[in-house]
């Protein structure tokens, strides 16, 4: 079992498969320019596969494939039925443009249930937001998987000025579709521009929610990020991830593989362990991973202060986003 210096058991494991993608967002792709890394830089399909085993054999029973969007990966469907065989539970979280061409190799590895980010429900916002006119695929692709059967939770990054007025309609959603809305709080990442006045906390969440809905707050699993609610007579559910202003490390269960093999402890953490150049090398790379967790931090990375409002984003040591693997 891996555990780290605050008896926290990590049994999950979430793997970005690219940097790449075929979205701009904003608050994830730092400029326009970004350039990603090269094919020969990343985990090859068997690299990750023999990796993930590694992980596995140490007690990681939930594996979640990420990105970039790794329904862009040209071998996603290789990478995704080679992870299918290993004995986890896994996931995947996309942007939804793709999900059309890979429903299929979906259904065979055996996923069930699936994270789609999409912030807004207007088709210009999305342009806005993302800088690709895909709004449309992306909603007609949530439909086919929800009708499909599969739990489909909806991912949206809340900026004040810029979503938060759907909020209410993203509830509105929920009433008649089997949907699970999570509302994130907007997070800092290098070169994202975030500042403190641009966060819609849990609480401004719930105030907006509240002005039209009877709420009822829903049982939480252990290492829950979301706190969940339901309003009664939907068939749906909202969440919300309070990262910024109601952190959740205390049972905190997961740890990072970046695209080009590097671990990450925490989402925020300052240091990386090289996974991929000692594997290449035919080293052990076990003691490795052990001093990751060892070395992991009680919150968010050792990088925040209590009150995110005081945050200094620009002294935060991290990667963007789009490397890292939300
Ligand atoms: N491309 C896929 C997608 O968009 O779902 C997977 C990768 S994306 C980095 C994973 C999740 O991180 C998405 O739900 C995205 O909205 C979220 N995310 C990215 N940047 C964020 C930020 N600055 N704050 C909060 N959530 C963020
Ligand atoms: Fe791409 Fe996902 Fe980042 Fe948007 S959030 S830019 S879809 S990786």
């Amino acid at each position: 079992m891996i555990v780290d210096g605050f008896n926290r058991v990590h049994n999950y494991l979430r793997i970005s498969m690219t940097d790449n993608c075929n979205l701009r967002c904003f608050y994830c792709m730092p400029e326009d320019d970004y350039e990603f890394t090269p094919a020969s830089r990343l985990m090859q399909a068997g690299e990750i596969e023999n990796i993930a085993r590694i992980f596995v054999e140490h007690g990681v029973n939930k594996i979640r494939l990420t990105g970039g969007e790794p329904l862009v990966r040209k071998d996603a469907a290789d990478i995704i039925l080679r992870l299918s065989k290993l004995p986890v539970k896994l996931t995947l979280t996309t942007n939804g443009t793709r999900l059309h061409e890979f429903a299929d190799v979906i259904r065979e590895a055996g996923i069930t249930s699936l994270n789609i980010s999409l912030d807004t429900l207007q088709r210009d916002r999305f342009l806005l937001m993302t800088k690709r006119d895909q709004f449309e695929q992306v909603r007609r692709n949530i439909d086919m998987m929800v009708d499909a059967g599969f739990h489909v939770k909806v991912n949206v990054v809340v900026t004040k000025g810029v979503n938060d007025g759907e909020i209410l309609d993203f509830i509105r959603w929920t009433e008649q579709d089997p949907i699970h809305v999570r509302f994130i709080e907007f997070m800092p990442f290098t070169g994202n521009r975030w500042n403190s006045d641009k966060v819609f906390t849990w609480q401004q969440i719930l105030e907006k929610a509240g002005s039209a809905f009877d709420m009822v707050p829903l049982q939480r699993d252990k290492h829950d990020t979301a706190k969940k609610y339901t309003v009664p007579g939907h068939k749906g559910t909202f969440a919300v991830i309070s990262t910024m202003s109601a952190p959740f490390c205390s049972d905190c269960n997961r740890m990072r593989l970046t695209a080009d093999g590097k671990m990450k402890n925490c989402l925020f953490s300052q240091t990386e362990t090289d996974l991929l150049t000692p594997f290449r090398q035919g080293a052990d790379i076990v003691p490795l991973i052990y001093q990751s967790i060892r070395d992991k931090k009680k919150s968010q990375g050792g990088q925040f202060t209590d009150k995110f409002e005081m945050l200094e984003a620009g002294l935060i040591e991290n990667r963007s986003m789009i490397t890292i693997g939300g």
